[in-house]
C-alpha cells in the first residue's frame, strides 16, 4: 500500500487534520463492523508465545511521525494476532465482559470531549448524567432511593472504596488523620468474608493497612454459600481475642461457582454486631434487573454498600464498576479534602465526584451506560440476561444427563462448574490430570475458551454464558468440542 505523508509531522505542530480525522474516523469504524461480522473467523485465543507481540515492535519510538495507514497496518499484522477475542461468542471463561455497539461509540464521544469529571464545574454534564444514569440503574435493579451510586474502574476499587467508608464509620478512632501504624490504644481491625470471595477483598485490606491478617474467612456450605452462624460465632471469638470487627463482606454470585451468600440473614448479624455490610455482586447483580432474579439480593436494604460491574454482564466497554451506598456522607467523611485550586462557588449545592474517592481525575464513565440503557432498554436488557441465563440451563441439562460428566456446583446463573467423571475412573488425581487436559485440548482448539478452578481440591471446568453474541449454536458447539475432546483423550 502507498503511504500518504503525515501532515502531522510536516506542521511539527498542532493536532491531526480535521479531514485526516474524518477520513480515518470513517474507516476505523468499518475496521470495527468487518470485525464484529468476522469475529468467529478468528481463534478466541491466540496461538502464540510470551515475547512474540514485543518482538515484532521496534525497540524506540519513531522520531518522525508516521502515516495512519502504516499504524492500522500494524493493528491487523502485529497486534490482532495477540489479541484474546472477549467478543467472540465462545469467550467462556472467566466472567466475560463484551462491548457492544452503542458502548463502543459512546467510548468514542467520551475521548472526543476528554472532560474530566473531577468537579461539577470541570464538566457539569459529566456529573449530572452520572447521577441521572445510576439513578436509573438503581430502579433497574429495584433499590430504594436511600442508595447513592458512584462510577468507579473495577470492583476491586469499588469494594476498597467501601471497606475505607467502614473503617470511616468507626469515627472515634480518627483513622483519617491519625492512621493506623503504631498506635497501641487501638484494637487490630477484622473483616469477615466467605472463603469462596473474590480475591479483591483481600487486596483491599492489604492497600487500608489492614492487612491479610485482619481477614477472616468464613466457611461455606455444601452449595458454597457463608454460613451465618459460622459468622457470628466468628465475630464473638475475635472480640474476645481483643479484634476490632468492623465489615462483613457478602457475595451474590461469587468467582468460582456463583453462590449467593444469604445477605438477609448475614445483614441481620450485621446489624447486631453494628458491623458495616458491603455486598460483592460484580459479575452477578447485573441478574436482579429481572423481576424474577431480585431475591439474589434478598435484604439488600439493610446492606451498608453494593458493588455492580456493568463491564461484566451488561455490554459495556471495561471499565464501568458501580457503588452503591446508603451512606454517603461516610464515603465523603473518609475522601473529601479540597485544595484552594479546587473551590468552586458551587460547592454547596452539586456533587464533586473527585470527594467520594481518592482519584481526582475521572473519565465520562456514565456516557456509555447512558448509550447502552437507552439503546437496549431495560427489557432489552433484561432479555438478553434472561436469553443467557436459558443457555446456561441448556448446558447444565447436557452435563447432567450425559454419563461421562458430572455438575460440580449449582448453577443459579449462567456459570456451569463440570468435570468429566468417566465411571470407571475414582482416582481424585487421575481425574484432576484428566479435567487439566481436557480443558487445555478444548482450548487448543482456538474455538472455544474455558477456565477452570478448584472446588474442594478438584479440578473443575467453568463454563460461562454472558456474552451479548453467544446464542444457542454456540452452546452446541462448546458440547460438541467436549465430548468430541474427551473421546479423543480417553480413546
Ligand atoms: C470480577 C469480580 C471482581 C473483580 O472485578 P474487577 O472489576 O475486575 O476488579 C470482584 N468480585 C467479584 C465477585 C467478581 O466477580
Amino acid at each position: 500500500m502507498k503511504t500518504t505523508e503525515n501532515n502531522f509531522s510536516k506542521k511539527n505542530i498542532g493536532d491531526m487534520p480535521v479531514e485526516e480525522f474524518r477520513n480515518f474516523g470513517h474507516q476505523l469504524i468499518d475496521w470495527v463492523a468487518d470485525y464484529f461480522q468476522n469475529i468467529e473467523s478468528y481463534p478466541v485465543l491466540p496461538n502464540i508465545n510470551p515475547g512474540d507481540i514485543k518482538s515484532k515492535l521496534p525497540k524506540t519510538p519513531p522520531v518522525d511521525g508516521e502515516s495512519m495507514e502504516e499504524i492500522l497496518k500494524d493493528i491487523d499484522g502485529k497486534i490482532m494476532p495477540g489479541i484474546t477475542h472477549w467478543n467472540h461468542p465462545n469467550f467462556m471463561a472467566y466472567f466475560n465482559s463484551t462491548s457492544s455497539g452503542p458502548g463502543i461509540l459512546a467510548e468514542l464521544l467520551s475521548a472526543a470531549f476528554n472532560a474530566n469529571g473531577m468537579l461539577w464545574k470541570t464538566s457539569p454534564a459529566a456529573t449530572e448524567l452520572e447521577e441521572v444514569t445510576l439513578d436509573w440503574f438503581r430502579q433497574m435493579l429495584g433499590l430504594s432511593e436511600n442508595f447513592w451510586g458512584i462510577i468507579y474502574d473495577t470492583a476491586s476499587v469499588s469494594s476498597m472504596h467501601a471497606i475505607a467508608a467502614a473503617r470511616e464509620q468507626l469515627s472515634e478512632y480518627q483513622f483519617r488523620q491519625k492512621g493506623l501504624a503504631g498506635r497501641k490504644e487501638i484494637p487490630r481491625l477484622k473483616i469477615y468474608t466467605s472463603e469462596q470471595a473474590h480475591s479483591s477483598i483481600e487486596k483491599g485490606a492489604i492497600t487500608l493497612g489492614i492487612g491479610i491478617d485482619g481477614i477472616r474467612k468464613i466457611p461455606v456450605d455444601n452449595e458454597f454459600r457463608m454460613i451465618p452462624s459460622q459468622l457470628e460465632k466468628a465475630i464473638t471469638e475475635d472480640r474476645e481475642n481483643g479484634w476490632l470487627p468492623f465489615c462483613v463482606v457478602a457475595t451474590v454470585g461469587t468467582t468460582s461457582t456463583t453462590s449467593i451468600d444469604p445477605v438477609n440473614e448475614i445483614a441481620d448479624i450485621c446489624k447486631r454486631e453494628k458491623l458495616w455490610l458491603h455486598v460483592d455482586a460484580a459479575h452477578a447483580g447485573v441478574a436482579a434487573i429481572i423481576p424474577e432474579m431480585r431475591f439474589i439480593i434478598d435484604g439488600i436494604e439493610k446492606a451498608d454498600s453494593l458493588v455492580v460491574n456493568p463491564h461484566k454482564w451488561m455490554f459495556t466497554p471495561v471499565d464501568l464498576s458501580i457503588l452503591y451506598t446508603r451512606k454517603p456522607k461516610i464515603l465523603k467523611q473518609a475522601f473529601s479534602l479540597v485544595p484552594e485550586y479546587l473551590k468552586t462557588s458551587e460547592d454547596n449545592i452539586v456533587i464533586n465526584y473527585m470527594d467520594y474517592g481518592i482519584q481526582l481525575g475521572r473519565r465520562f464513565r456514565s456516557l456509555k451506560l447512558w448509550f447502552i440503557i437507552r439503546y437496549f432498554g431495560t427489557e432489552g436488557i433484561a432479555n438478553r440476561i434472561k436469553d443467557h441465563l436459558r443457555l446456561g440451563k441448556i448446558f447444565a441439562e447436557w452435563i447432567g444427563q450425559n454419563t461421562n460428566f458430572e455438575k460440580m456446583a449449582p448453577v443459579p446463573f449462567s456459570t456451569i462448574c463440570f468435570r468429566a467423571h468417566p465411571q470407571d475412573l475414582n482416582d481424585e488425581q487421575k481425574l484432576n490430570e484428566l479435567n487439566e487436559q481436557l480443558m487445555n485440548s478444548v482450548n487448543s482448539t482456538g474455538k472455544i475458551f474455558l477456565t477452570h478452578t478448584k472446588l474442594n481440591g478438584k479440578f473443575v471446568c467453568r463454563l460461562v454464558i454472558s456474552g451479548l453474541r453467544t446464542e444457542e449454536k454456540h452452546v452446541m458447539l462448546a458440547q460438541e468440542i467436549l465430548q468430541n475432546k474427551l473421546t479423543e483423550i480417553l480413546t
